[in-house]
């Protein structure tokens, strides 16, 4: 005999648990699905465990996700026999929110008083366990860890607090009992004690899940002498090993928010199959907006690496280079053991030549984008553009293709930025190199000093305030042969001939005139600056810093100190 223990939420999990209470978000039928992708990543573990655990005693022969309805009682059951959860586990996994950005999403929630931006902004984040609380008003989870003897019950109204208690009779995996909220009761379409309603939810989200999803139904429906029998109502298909023609766009963006743990649709999907020696599938997506951990480091890499159907590992930073992180999918490979680690992936010559073809077709799906649909090329700029631009310093061999999908702010249009193609096809008449000012901030750079003879002259110049544009200006020469120069170092010639001469008389007038004031400057400032000279760069501005053509930038030479350089 155990106690049973109240404990509270963490703050976080309270308050986005309100939101669910509260029905912030519209759709509610998409519980079912975060509930069912849950039992089947559940299972997933499992199979995985036992194939690397040989002394772990489950029953691995039957592993699927079972639907129970009691319309009296008014509950509906998700049971799955996967991995399931110690009663540690559960306190942490299911007490607390561990997801990156939490906070600040809570915060854009309170400041947004408009519904729809909520609901887009909970799309976004996704919650999982708790949109069970759209529907239910009290939930309670049965939990036992494969492995485990004593099993947990957790329960909740989703206000504030839960309870947790151990208990000794729990059949392995996790069944999670939603008691129905009255006031959906007379809707049909949200009744969820419908057997119709919740195939058809099924069908809709979860039909790709390769564990079988039975529920017990009466057949023929409503008749009088109707028979129950179980019924697996999904089909079960890997997508990814279907032809494209043979899948709808609804079916691939319901596999994509599985496996991404996203609610809402892909930017773009990518499909690609090799076959031969090594023979691989693979279904990846482009998400249509960043994860908000898409900077931090603990981020992780999207792409799941699948052998003949079978899950192996989430993550594969063997699949995807660190900087299109972002992309998500699955790899389905023929060829490669089941007990396939790590370490081997980074080594398999395959998996190398894999991951290049996987790397190309993600630059070149793009560069379709840019060609065929500018909004959305724009929205995946938007997002993922300042981490595509770490790859101009790690991935020397995608350099120009990568060069040639990225845009940058410009002084050509304020509203609209350019790719350098387009550059390149404005530039002025013995204009030989791509300029660019590098800085914090948009508002810094357009400000700056060395700004107003490029601006005064005509000549446009690139805007580059993302931290890593510091970073590849450094290692990056040239685009189709014209170089990239930086209009804070050295000299940098913007007159004409005629201009020069001149401006070279008046210029050694001036020398003269002022030659006194500027070595008493250089003296004076002697401690901070090398040289204090006449500029012809400013128009109004009385005096600006230029580094010497090899110096680092101010903003580069901050990033190395805060690095501890
Ligand atoms: P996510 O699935 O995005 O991690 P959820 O809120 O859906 O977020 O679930 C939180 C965590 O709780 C899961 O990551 C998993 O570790 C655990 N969990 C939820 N449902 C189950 C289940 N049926 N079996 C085992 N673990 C589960
Ligand atoms: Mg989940």
């Amino acid at each position: 005999e155990t106690q049973t223990e109240t404990l509270e939420f963490q703050a976080e999990a309270r308050q986005l648990l309100q939101l669910m209470v509260h029905s912030i978000y519209s759709n509610k039928d998409i519980f079912l699905r975060e509930l069912i992708s849950n039992a089947s990543d559940a299972l997933d573990k499992l199979r995985l465990e036992a194939f690397r655990d040989k002394d772990l005693e489950v029953d691995t022969d039957d592993l699927h996700i079972d639907l129970e309805v009691d319309a009296e009682q008014r509950t509906l059951t998700v049971r799955d026999n996967g991995i399931g959860m110690s009663r540690d586990e559960v306190v942490t996994l299911i007490g607390t929110i561990a997801k990156s950005g939490t906070a600040d999403l809570l915060r854009k929630l309170k400041e947004s008083k408009d519904s729809a931006a909520s609901q887009e902004l909970i799309g976004q984040f996704g919650v999982g366990f708790y949109s069970s609380f759209m529907v239910a008003d009290r939930v309670s989870l049965l939990t036992r860890r494969a492995g485990e003897s004593d099993a947990t019950r957790w329960e909740s109204s989703g206000e504030g607090t839960y309870t947790i208690e151990t208990v000794d009779d729990a059949p392995q995996g996790t069944s999670v009992t939603l008691h129905l909220k009255p006031e959906d009761q007379d809707d049909q379409l949200f009744d969820y004690t419908s057997t119709w309603k919740i195939r058809e939810i099924i069908q809709r989200y979860s039909d790709f899940i390769t564990w079988p999803i039975r529920m017990e139904v009466e057949r023929p429906d409503g008749a009088e002498d109707a028979t129950r029998e179980v019924e697996t109502v999904n089909s079960m298909k890997a997508l990814w090993a279907r032809p494209k023609d043979e899948a709808t766009e609804d079916e691939y963006n319901e596999f994509y928010k599985h496996i991404s743990h996203d609610w809402t649709d892909p930017l773009e999907t990518i499909q690609m199959r090799a076959e031969g020696t090594f023979e691989y599938q693979a279904l990846l997506f482009i998400p249509s907006h960043a994860p908000l951990d898409l900077y931090m480091r603990e981020r992780k890499r999207g792409v799941q690496l699948y052998v003949k159907r079978v899950f192996i590992m989430d993550d594969c930073e063997a699949l995807m280079p660190e900087y299109l992180r972002f992309v998500k999918g699955v790899v389905d490979a023929q060829d490669l053991s089941l007990n396939v680690s790590r370490e081997i992936l980074q080594q398999d010559r395959q998996i190398h030549l894999m991951r290049k073809r996987l790397v190309k077709k993600v630059l070149s799906t793009v560069k379709t984008m840019m060609a065929n649909d500018g909004d959305r090329y724009q929205t995946f700029w938007t997002e993922f553009g300042p981490a595509v631009k770490e790859g101009l310093l790690n991935d020397v061999d995608n350099r120009e293709s990568i060069l040639d999908i990225a845009s940058f702010a410009s002084t050509h249009d304020a509203e609209k930025p350019t790719n350098l193609r387009e550059y390149i096809e404005r530039m002025k008449e013995g204009q030989e190199n791509i300029y660019y000012l590098t800085g914090a901030s948009r508002s810094a750079i357009e400000n700056s000093p060395h700004m107003e003879a490029f601006a005064a002259k005509g000549f446009e110049v690139l805007i580059l305030s993302d931290p890593v544009d510091e970073m590849w200006v450094e290692s990056v020469r040239d685009f189709e042969g014209k170089q990239f120069q930086s209009i804070a170092k050295g000299q940098v010639d913007l007159d004409t001939e005629e201009e020069k001469k001149t401006a070279e008389s008046e210029r050694d007038q001036r020398q003269k005139d002022f030659a006194d004031l500027l070595s008493w400057m250089t003296k004076s400032l002697e401690e901070n600056v090398k040289e204090v000279r006449l500029s012809s760069r400013l128009t109004t501005s009385p005096a600006c810093i230029v580094g010497d053509a090899h110096d680092v930038t101010p903003t580069l030479e901050k990033m190395y100190r805060a690095m501890g350089q």
